[in-house]
């Protein structure tokens, strides 16, 4: 039963709760969507283009009020809420900037007639469904291109954060863009599923966990409806060599800690080379231990509380499912005694095929650490994965370690950087990590109607 209420997960205290849509409110939803659409699709793309860059601009304005209510409602530390507000921005602004020309008529030379055209149109009202973990930046990803394309959103956010939510409608109406382009939907997810169905629904988006995904995956299916799924991650952190250790160890802390360990694409299998192995774990589990939860609204916090005693419980089931079976802990396994969802940060190694943590996502700042005799061997492990988000090589011979990234089955790879995302680069996995790609040029590709039109 999905409810949209606050519980601060920093102290367990209840905030507001907002009630869920009757069926007169899907329906006119639905219906505002749909009138939405056929004004916005005829806007000209410098207007959305100049909305989408106000929108930016009252991210901007409005950074501290935004960045304080996810903190609140999801526990985020607040240095990372202006970290999130600001890549927010970024993406609005960069459609604004970009999304004009990407909108641009493609010429094709196909003889012999006179003309052949790819005109780029909307394709008409689309619904969002969205995670608590990073309440604007995932929102912003899906909601730009698509409304600079011209297609208009139902957006149905996270129960845990709606006043996070509310906030990003109220922020576009301030910006301009006419009030059926965007709705927010505090809708349960049968009613997600008639909305998937109705036929003035085009086409969704969601974010978050293979359950979510695999569910409003299939009614989309069985609808004929196109949908792109961002889900989960258990991303490796192949360390090869020694070569900058100090930094690769606080980029292997960062890539798991950040957002107290709540990213898709969190560093959550740190697979090093034997001959690294005893260097470089030490440092780590040092840089783990040095990392001590405390209030979201801090600025010198670094690690905040879990987004809910539930997501806590079903972490410290997994780390003590991992330590009955024989894992070692190298440091942290505990959740924090006193109010709120509080976890040690933890790294775990000796993880073994037939323990949870070997092939699920654990969802926290909880880290396995896996020594590896060989890049074949790291690899190997990378890939056994069913999922396939992204992945990190560190190195500091270029070479091999792009010869490794060639070879991981992800969505996004890097050297020498992990988790990068910027509003000009594809955003996306592979395998049980979905498929779809956002941002970017690409993510203007999805819910596109590319409309041949050939004059002889
Ligand atoms: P979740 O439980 O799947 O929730 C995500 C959203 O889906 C929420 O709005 C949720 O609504 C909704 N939802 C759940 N079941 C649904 C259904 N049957 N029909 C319609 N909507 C449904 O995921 P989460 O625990 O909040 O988020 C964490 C997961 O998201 C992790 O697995 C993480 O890796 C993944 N994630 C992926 C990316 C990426 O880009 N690949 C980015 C961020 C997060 P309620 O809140 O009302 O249940």
């Amino acid at each position: 039963m999905t409810s949209y209420k606050t519980v601060n997960p920093a102290t367990g205290e209840a905030g507001q709760e907002f009630p869920t849509l009757d069926q007169a409110g899907v329906e006119s939803a639905l219906a505002r969507a749909q009138s939405g659409f056929e004004s916005w699709r005829t806007t000209e793309p410098d207007e959305r283009a100049r909305i989408l860059a106000k929108t930016a601009d009252l991210y901007k304005e409005r950074a501290d009020e935004l960045a304080t209510s996810i903190s609140v409602e999801m526990g985020k530390p607040i240095k990372q809420s202006h970290q999130e507000v600001q890549i927010t921005t970024a993406i609005f602004a960069w459609y604004a900037e970009n999304g004009p020309a990407l909108l641009a008529d493609e010429v094709l030379d196909v003889p012999p007639a006179e003309e052949s055209l790819v005109h780029k149109r909307p394709v008409g009202p689309l619904i969002g469904v969205m995670p608590w973990n990073f309440p604007y930046y995932q929102v912003a990803r899906f909601a730009a291109p698509n409304l600079m394309l011209g297609n208009t959103i139902l957006l149905k956010h996270a129960g845990s954060c709606p006043q996070s939510a509310l906030l990003i409608e109220e922020i576009f109406q301030q910006a301009g863009l006419p009030k059926d382009a965007y709705i927010n939907v505090f809708a349960d997810t049968d009613q997600i599923a008639d909305m998937i169905a109705d036929p003035r629904v085009h086409g969704v988006s969601l974010t978050g966990s293979e359950k979510a995904g695999a569910s409003v995956g299939a009614t989309a299916g069985k609808n004929l409806k196109k949908v792109v799924l961002e889900l989960g991650g258990s991303d490796p952190f192949i360390v090869l060599d020694n070569h900058n250790l100090d930094a690769t160890v606080k980029a292997a802390a960062r890539g798991r800690l950040s957002n107290t360990g709540q990213a898709c694409n969190g560093a959550k299998r740190i697979i090093v080379l034997a001959d690294v192995y005893d260097e470089f774990v030490p440092q780590l589990t040092a840089a783990f231990a040095a990392t001590t939860p405390g209030d979201p609204l801090d600025p010198e916090t670094k690690l905040g509380p879990l987004s809910s005693q539930t997501a806590l419980d079903s972490l410290m089931e997994q780390v003590a499912n991992a330590i009955d079976k024989g894992a070692t802990v190298l440091t942290g396994g505990n959740a924090v005694d006193g109010p709120g969802a509080f976890v040690e940060p933890t790294l775990l190694t000796d993880v073994t095929p037939e323990m949870r943590a070997y092939e699920e996502e654990l969802f926290g700042p909880v880290a396995v650490v896996y020594k590896v005799a060989s890049a074949e061997e790291a690899v190997t492990l990378a890939n056994s994965s069913a999922f396939g988000l992204s992945g990190s090589v560190w190195s500091g011979d270029l070479l091999s370690a792009r010869d490794v990234a060639d070879q991981l089955d992800v969505g996004m790879a890097f050297v020498n950087e992990h988790g990068t995302t910027l509003p000009g680069l594809p955003f996306g996995g592979v395998k049980r990590s979905g498929f779809g790609r956002e941002l970017g040029s690409w993510g203007m590709d999805e819910f596109v109607n590319k409309k041949l039109v050939r004059v002889s």
